[in-house]
């Protein structure tokens, strides 16, 4: 193995089409200039060794019994399990020591997890091939089959093939993607509620469970397949009902999002992330206080042409399309409303959409 190397995957936001990706749905996510990067070093004979810098922690594993690890409820169960996915796929690993940085704030709706998941794939991977799609495959195993989050394909399909300048409409049935540019004039900003709720876990997998359900009673693989005509003739309990309504009118939602985006309408495109934001409020009942107050202020902000809560719910993030030359104003109303309201000051995020995971160079 050669001396050290760095390999970097970015973080994400999604524009629009939540919780649509493990239905086969449509989503819009753009690569985030935040990233997370895994140094690797040759290790001692035998041992893969795990530091997160921002754990300041090291973890030690046994490669020959790595294939039999047990997820410990711990941060290294994302890269633990990305390196038995490898293994299950006949790679082998060498010793080594992998040193995890990041720039992608942890929690927070933007995809800590993927950027880790894919920047410890190429990392452990050492350039040998495998396609990328089913780098962002494996991925995604290892997060819902290891960590045990029953998660979607989009963060690490987005991480891996983010695109400079573009958004990327993904098709999560095909998993064909393609990139949509968006108009100048405005930028998406993203406002760290700062809010991590502990039950966002439990809630995903009962959300998970009830589309499951829904499509059931519609007589649907999944949801994509779904309308809203069978969802209101058919008899079912009001939960899955409200979930399937949702995720419905969402992937219409997005594809008349990409038509604005092409057309240059920012205030359609404002409008949509509004409606997205009432349908997760009301029929997902994924959203939380905090960020319903950060989405009615910055909706109320000369500027803003819309707003909506991005990630899997009950805090993270907002994203705001908001005029160029509104931003300044905008960042100084929000935080000033929201230390009123509950004490909190925000981070702040321009999201400019980036690549996806590469190996970098040493810094010299
Ligand atoms: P999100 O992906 O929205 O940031 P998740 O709950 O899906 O939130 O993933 C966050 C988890 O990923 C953290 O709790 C931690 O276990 C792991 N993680 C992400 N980045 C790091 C890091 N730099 N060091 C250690 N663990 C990390
Ligand atoms: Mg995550």
């Amino acid at each position: 193995m050669s001396p050290a190397r760095i390999f970097r995957a970015p973080g994400r936001v999604n524009l629009i089409g939540e919780h649509t990706d493990y239905n086969l749905g449509f989503v819009l996510p753009i690569a985030l200039n935040l990233a997370t990067e895994v140094e690797t070093n040759p290790g001692p004979d035998g041992l893969l060794l795990i530091t997160s810098e921002h754990r300041q922690e090291t973890r030690t594993f046994e490669l020959a019994t790595l294939v039999a690890a047990r997820p410990q409820q711990h941060w290294s169960d994302y890269p633990v399990g990305v390196a038995k996915e490898l293994l299950s796929l006949g790679f082998d690993l060498a010793p080594m020591h992998l040193t995890i940085r990041s720039t992608v704030p942890e929690g927070a709706g933007l995809s800590s997890s993927a950027a880790l998941e894919v920047a410890t794939a190429l990392a452990l991977l050492q350039g040998r091939e495998l396609a990328p799609l089913d780098v962002a495959r494996l991925c995604q195993r290892a997060e819902s089959q290891y960590v045990g989050l029953p998660c979607g394909i989009m963060d690490q399909f987005v991480s891996v093939f983010g695109r400079l300048n573009a958004a990327l409409l993904i098709d999560c049935q095909t998993l064909h993607a393609e990139p949509v540019e968006l108009p100048s004039g405005a930028v998406i900003v993203a406002v760290n509620s700062m809010v991590k709720h502990q039950l966002g876990d439990s809630a995903y997998r009962t959300r998970v469970a009830e589309c499951a359900q829904a499509a059931q009673a519609l007589g649907v693989k999944t949801l994509r397949e779904a309308t809203l005509d069978a969802i209101g003739k058919t008899t079912m309990a009001d939960k899955p009902r409200h979930r399937a309504w949702h995720i419905v009118t969402e992937n219409d939602r997005v594809l008349r999002f990409v038509a604005a985006a092409r057309a240059g309408d920012l205030h359609e495109m404002g409008e949509l992330f509004i409606e997205s934001h009432a349908s997760m409020k009301a029929d997902y009942e994924i959203s939380c206080p905090e960020i319903d107050f950060l989405v009615e202020t910055a909706s109320g902000i000369s500027g803003c042409y819309g707003a909506r809560m991005t990630g899997g719910g009950f805090g993270g993030c907002t994203i705001n399309l908001v005029d160029t030359a509104s931003v300044p104003e905008f960042q100084v109303r929000v935080v000033a409303a929201y230390r009123q309201e509950f004490g909190i000051t925000p981070d702040f995020y321009l999201c400019k959409p980036g690549d996806g995971a590469c190996e970098t160079a040493i810094p010299k």
